[in-house]
């Protein structure tokens, strides 16, 4: 087994060999920039680029005209959602999301409330998921844009995605969904989901970091955006900026190599995640899953561990890579606001820790895994004060604490 054990496959993923070995002649012999129309290193990196757009836009069922290459999901998130409504400003200033999405969903929406655009968060149940219910009674006359994402990247959870598609085409409303964590691990199309904009990135699924796109759909609606780069033109002129050739190939490499393991991947990562589950709930009291127990993406799991900092349990593994539910910002240690959102409490948000299972896992990894988050949580319980309190029958609850 090699050391250290990766399993934080939701912050990123290792690249994929495949990726990297189709990569490399786009750094040392076909290095032109695709936007050179005069010779044949422009046109090879023209014609590399156009190969992999195909294949990028073949893994959600759209068309490779409908496709913008970007940064990553971040940039395509601000992009989908300042591009319409910066677009669609005379038919409203209203968008939905809810309060479960990524960082570069919700601050987006913030800044854009703050520049007088209404915007409606959602709640989700305790499994982590929206109500399509909850969106249509949100909908209003001056609403321009929902915004709901695929697959939750702390919990894991499977939003209602064709539902809520559904609804946004009966009423006439834009739906753009972040699917970055859910690209290549479970079927994704634009068309039967009802999404006219979605959000991606290739270093979620073993491509290389700094590539993403933004789908955009042509017709039925034909949707229209405003640019938030400006320059040379590029994508339409939807999203100046020299294209990353090898990044681009990487990322339609990528695609191409998850559409082929995807179905074999997804039952053997979710082989895995029980595996670990089971491993961990059988051999440990009062551990806790977060986010639907089923409606989850398989490479997923997430723990609350009673008695126990998530952040001091990362610390006694540290061969493991794992995330735990506490930002660390710089004065204090702030519980996930995903896990919140559920109305788990904030001890057992604080107590929280991601399972990431990746394509690069193995069973051997997993076993190791388990009994290193058992004897570790044994050891910090045995140390806790409260962990004794609550063995002795103390209802914590009740405890008045003196200041
Ligand atoms: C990682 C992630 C992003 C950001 O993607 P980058 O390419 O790193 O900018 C956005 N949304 C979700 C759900 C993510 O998991």
């Amino acid at each position: 087994m090699n050391m250290p054990i990766y399993m934080d496959n939701h912050s990123t993923t290792k690249v994929d060999p495949g990726v990297i070995e189709e990569m490399l002649p786009y750094f040392t012999v076909h290095y032109g920039n695709a936007a050179s129309r005069n010779h044949t290193f422009g046109w090879d990196a023209d014609k590399a680029v156009e190969a992999a757009r195909e294949r990028v836009t073949k893994i959600i069922g759209a068309d490779s005209r409908e496709i913008i290459f970007t940064s990553g999901a971040t940039e395509s998130n601000n992009l989908a959602l300042k591009g319409v409504v910066e677009m669609y400003v005379e038919k409203g200033n209203h968008i939905i999301t809810q309060v479960t999405e990524h960082r570069s969903v919700l601050d987006t929406a913030k800044r854009l409330e703050k520049s007088g655009i209404n915007v409606t968060f959602l709640p989700v149940d305790s499994n982590g998921l929206v109500d399509p219910d909850d969106v249509r009674k949100a909908i209003t006359d001056r609403t321009v844009l929902i915004s709901i994402m695929l697959v939750n990247n702390e919990i894991g959870v499977i939003q209602p995605i064709e539902e809520i598609g559904k609804i946004a085409k009966e009423r006439g409303i834009l739906f753009h969904c972040d699917a970055t964590q859910g690209i290549g691990k479970v079927p994704v199309d634009v068309q039967t989901m009802g999404i006219d904009l979605l959000s991606y990135t290739a270093h979620k699924l073993y491509g290389p970091k700094g590539i993403g796109a933004l789908y955009v759909r042509r017709k039925n609606p034909r949707v229209r955006l405003s640019p938030i780069i400006d320059g040379g033109g590029h994508e339409r002129g939807m999203r100046s900026g020299t294209l990353n050739v090898p990044g681009i190939v990487g990322f339609g490499k990528a695609c191409e190599i998850a559409m082929k393991v995807m179905k074999e991947e997804s039952a053997r990562l979710l082989s895995l995640r029980e595996r670990l589950r089971k491993g961990i709930t059988d051999s440990l009291e009062e551990v806790y899953l977060n986010g639907h127990p089923a409606r989850r993406m398989p490479g997923n799991l997430n723990l609350s561990f009673a008695y126990v900092e998530g952040e001091s349990l990362l610390m006694g593994l540290k061969e493991i890579a794992l995330s735990s539910g506490s930002a660390c910002t710089s004065a204090t240690l702030e519980p996930s606001y995903v896990l919140q959102a559920l109305g788990v409490s904030p001890e057992l948000a604080h107590s929280s820790v991601r399972f990431g299972l990746g394509r690069f896992n193995t069973e051997e990894e997993v076993d190791y895994v388990i009994n290193r988050v058992t004897e570790t949580v044994n050891r910090l319980r045995e140390m806790s004060p409260l962990y004794e309190m609550a063995k002795a029958g103390v209802d914590l609850k009740q405890v008045r604490w003196r200041k």
